[in-house]
């Protein structure tokens, strides 16, 4: 596909050697999952020459129902694209989210959009990379990124030979590459990032199938077996079809898809009958592997969503993480690119996201543990369950899962700095309607604080009668907030920590 940024100037910094072709891209995004959609988007916003390398011919068959939860639901709205989520999708309330402990979410979360989207994952992927296409970003399907050499001024990346877009061995060249590659990332491996971590110990096969027994017999035997067996349910989904999730045990051969066989007699092992399932949609296995990637750049290569962490599904926080990522990722590339990123900003990325992840990590590990039957496990899942009671457990494990509780280390100052700044009503309407750009934003009650020299990418509020405790809010593109006051030199400051030098 063309595509008229292609032919663009190249960028104020481009600065290829003689014997080196320029790069024709910014940046070059291996994988187009959620992830890798999102960033591109968020590139586009700032003009960045995107490409984004996706290996898959075909949207995947499977239909995986995911949970978007509060936090990558306010992202959403901030770029304007969360009517269209909510038209594919079925709001739920955001409780019994921790180790699926059956508790509601405690009253008053701060939060405009305090619920659970359910929707198909595919319908996530499709719509993110339909924004980022309309934003201007390329994406070509069909081509894996097999390879890649960087040096003082870009990435020559190399495509797999045989693909079926004809990228066989077709070098491209770009000035920075993003591995959003999945959990199994070439770009990981092929940078010799470490990957520590737990390999899976339990592995799950889920499914949709038809059932050939009536509901009521399915909803009985499946009361049973839950009492012992956490990862297993039969539930309806759609007019015949089943979702089906059943341990994976003795299903070896991990390198196969599993087959309507495997399911049949795993079903037989836990329940005493397979269901008389028959007529499959699709077929998979997971496993519960917990995994970090040590750096999350090297140079000029960077590792994003599942490509950077692995960890169990439970808790629906995966994609979440992903796109997170992405936010927090993309304006700081993108100023990167443009040249006016500060000097340590690009650094940012790692060292916040970082330990985001970790704490997900540790979080699906607690809950893992909860969905254990052995006596131990079962005892504390009772204690926790009872001190979930207390609201501020509840509200503590819901803000953690959803990532509305994050807080980067921004330095000292008050609770706010280095928080998300939730949709408050401002003049005119909501502040993540005045977001949509993804640049930064001044919300100042004070009427008397300026952008100034920065006012090329920051906007300014002046807003007496914002919904705000404190006198002014800077607010980088990912809606947290980077500096509090009521004093033009301190803001000056911190508007050249975040957005680079002055223009003019
Ligand atoms: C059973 C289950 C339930 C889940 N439920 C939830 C949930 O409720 N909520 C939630 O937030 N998360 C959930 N997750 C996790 C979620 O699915 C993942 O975290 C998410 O898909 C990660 O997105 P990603 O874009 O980082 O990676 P992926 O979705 O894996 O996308 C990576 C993309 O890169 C492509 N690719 C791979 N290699 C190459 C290459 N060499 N070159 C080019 N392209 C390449 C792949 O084809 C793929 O399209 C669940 C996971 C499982 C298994």
């Amino acid at each position: 596909m063309d595509s008229p940024h292609l032919t663009a100037e190249p960028s104020p910094d481009d600065t290829s050697g003689p014997d080196r072709t320029p790069p024709v891209f910014d940046v070059i995004i291996a994988g187009c999952g959620p992830t890798g959609a999102m960033l591109a988007a968020e590139l586009r916003l700032h003009d960045v020459r995107v490409l984004v390398l996706e290996k898959e011919t075909e949207p995947v068959s499977y239909v995986r129902i995911v949970s978007l939860h509060m936090r990558s639901l306010e992202l959403m709205a901030m770029r304007g694209l969360l009517d269209r989520l909510l038209e594919h999708g079925r709001r739920r309330p955001a409780g019994g989210l921790f180790a699926a402990i059956p508790k509601p979410a405690p009253e008053g979360l701060d939060s405009a959009y305090a619920y659970l989207l359910g929707i198909p994952q595919p319908v996530v992927v499709r719509l993110l990379e339909e924004h980022a296409i309309g934003l201007g970003a390329q994406v070509r399907h069909g081509c894996a990124v097999a390879g890649f050499e960087q040096d003082d001024e870009g990435v020559t990346v190399e495509l797999a030979s045989g693909g079926v877009a004809g990228g066989g061995g077709e070098q491209l060249r770009s000035r920075y590459l993003v591995g959003c590659d999945g959990g199994r990332s070439t770009v990981r491996k092929l940078l010799g990032v470490g990957f520590p971590g737990e390999p899976s110990r339990n592995d799950t096969l889920m499914g949709e199938m038809e059932v050939g027994v009536p509901r009521e017999e399915i909803t009985a035997r499946m009361a049973e077996i839950r009492e012992t067996t956490q990862r297993f349910w039969l539930r309806p989904f759609g007019e015949k079809v089943y979702s089906v999730v059943v341990p994976a045990t003795g299903v070896s051969d991990r390198a196969e898809p599993p087959t309507l066989e495997d399911f049949k007699q795993r079903l037989r092992a836990v329940a005493g009958t397979d269901f008389g399932v028959h007529s499959p949609r699709w077929l998979s296995r997971f496993g519960d592997a917990t995994r970090l990637a040590e750096r999350y750049r090297v140079g000029r290569v960077l590792l994003a969503g599942d490509a950077a962490h692995i960890h169990p599904p439970t808790g629906g926080q995966g994609l979440n993480l992903g796109v997170q990522d992405a936010f927090n990722l993309g304006w700081k590339l993108a100023a990167q690119v443009r040249g006016r990123a500060p000097e340590t900003l690009l650094d940012t990325y790692q060292a916040e996201r970082h330990p985001v992840a970790e704490d997900v990590l540790d979080n699906t590990r607690a809950q893992m543990e909860l969905h254990s039957t052995e006596p131990g496990p079962l005892a504390v899942r009772r204690l926790l369950t009872e001190l979930m009671d207390f609201d501020e457990v509840n509200r503590r494990l819901v803000e953690k899962i959803t990532a509305i509780g994050i807080r980067y280390d921004f330095g000292p100052g008050p609770d706010l700095l280095g928080r998300r700044l939730p949709d408050i009503d401002v003049a005119q309407g909501h502040l993540y309607g005045l977001l949509h750009r993804g640049r930064g934003l001044l919300l100042d009650r004070t009427d008397r604080l300026t952008a100034g020299a920065w006012s090329d990418r920051v906007d300014r509020l002046a807003d007496p009668t914002a919904a705000l405790d404190v006198p002014c809010v800077l607010l980088r593109p990912d809606g947290h907030v980077a500096w509090i006051g009521d004093d033009q030199q301190d803001l000056d400051a911190h508007l050249a920590r975040w957005f680079g030098a002055p223009t003019g």
